[in-house]
């Protein structure tokens, strides 16, 4: 049975950075699935993908190959087993991974993998739709909010520090058109799942937000144990929660899948 938080938010919220510290603290996998997303976006524009064209999108992605692996609890993306990772932060790959993510094809492979990687492993995955899709049952569910400026002025200082040229108005509508589609988008768009914990971090720091996740992350670890302490004591097994119907709905994806996702659900958490 794995343990698994839930990290969603948009563009630039601190996700990446908060999940990172929280997986190192308690000795968690960390999973960024939208470095998944960013290795389909490379792959495209390796292959010269039209990416207003939805059904070239739907057909050049069958033979993107993507997994992932750790090296000193980094996350690597292989794409056709090599290592891309390098080549995954620019605007250019950020701009393209947001436009093929609203291709069903594309999410649905991509969702995949993300929860055959979450059926035995603990961990701590970030994204858009990890709450709502990817992982329903996830035993914490958190969403980071922050506002555009803030989020804007994050990436400036950082593309700053590493000695890029960049400018901060461009990365603010960068940010705001990446918000609009990712929340408009039919399929899977970015939203708090009912049970998630908002956390609206703009005058928070990195640290403050780590440590208020920490605690959260702790306190389901405990019921999470409680429950399994009741569960060995009791020849019967509680019955998963979540439905099935409201999940395929969200998610967009096929009936056959979700079934076949409801199913390891339940033998998750049950
Ligand atoms: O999180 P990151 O900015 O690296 O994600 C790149 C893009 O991938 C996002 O703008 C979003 O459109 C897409 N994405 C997604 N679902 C996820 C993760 C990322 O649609 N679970």
């Amino acid at each position: 049975m794995s343990f698994c938080i839930a990290v969603d938010g948009p563009a630039g919220a601190g996700k990446s950075t908060i999940a990172r510290g929280v997986a190192k603290d308690m000795g968690i996998v960390y999973v960024d699935t939208g470095a998944m997303y960013r290795a389909m976006a490379f792959h495209l524009i390796q292959k010269g993908t039209d990416l207003e064209d939805q059904a070239a999108i739907s057909r050049d992605c069958q033979d993107a190959e993507i997994s992932i692996s750790h090296i000193d609890g980094e996350q690597v993306v292989l794409l056709n087993g090599e290592n891309v990772t390098p080549h995954l932060r620019n605007e250019e790959v950020s701009r393209k991974a947001s436009l093929c993510s609203t291709n069903p094809d594309v999410r649905k492979r991509l969702v995949a993998l993300q929860q055959k990687i979450a059926q035995h492993t603990d961990l701590i995955m970030d994204g858009r739709d990890i709450g709502t899709c990817v992982l329903p049952d996830a035993r914490l569910k958190i969403y980071l909010t922050a506002s555009v400026q803030t989020r804007a002025m994050r990436r400036f200082t950082e593309l700053s520090q590493k000695g890029e040229d960049c400018d901060l108005k461009t990365i603010e509508k960068d940010i705001a058109d990446r918000d609009y589609r990712d929340m408009h988008r039919e399929i899977s768009p970015l939203r708090k799942a009912p049970d998630a914990v908002e956390l609206a971090t703009s005058d928070m720091t990195i640290e403050q937000v780590t440590q208020t996740v920490l605690s959260l992350v702790l306190e389901k670890r405990m019921e999470a144990l409680t429950e399994e302490i009741d569960t060995a004591a009791s020849p019967k097994c509680a019955s998963a929660s979540g439905s099935r119907e409201a999940d395929s709905a969200e998610c967009g994806i096929d009936s056959d899948e979700s079934a076949g996702d409801a199913e390891r659900r339940q033998h998750r958490w049950k």
